[in-house]
């Protein structure tokens, strides 16, 4: 899976060299009160065809718009220390 042999700073684009100041931010936004795995996850309990029809349930009859609000969202990108030291100042940048 690794492209030019290397992992690239998702910031500056610079290489990191593995094991040595490599970060990894990690981001999960999903709707509060309506737990993710109700649309997008599937236990692994119970029923699994019945659990997947369920969820092809929901998708269906829901708003598309609402349903990207309520899909669980996963965010991961790599940093070098340099970047990493900055982004950990202000994760959330404000325009
Ligand atoms: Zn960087």
């Amino acid at each position: 899976m690794e492209r030019d042999s290397g992992t690239f700073c998702k910031l500056c684009g610079r290489r990191i060299v593995q094991g040595k100041g490599h970060y990894i931010v990690r981001i999960e936004v999903f709707a509060a009160g309506e737990p993710p795995e109700k649309l997008v996850w599937l236990s692994g309990k119970g029923d699994f065809k019945a659990e997947v029809n369920h969820l092809l349930q929901e998708i269906a009859k829901a708003d598309p718009r609402e349903l990207e609000d309520q899909v669980y969202k996963f965010f991961k990108f790599d940093l070098c220390r340099s970047c990493q030291r900055e982004y950990i100042k202000n994760p959330l940048p404000t325009k």
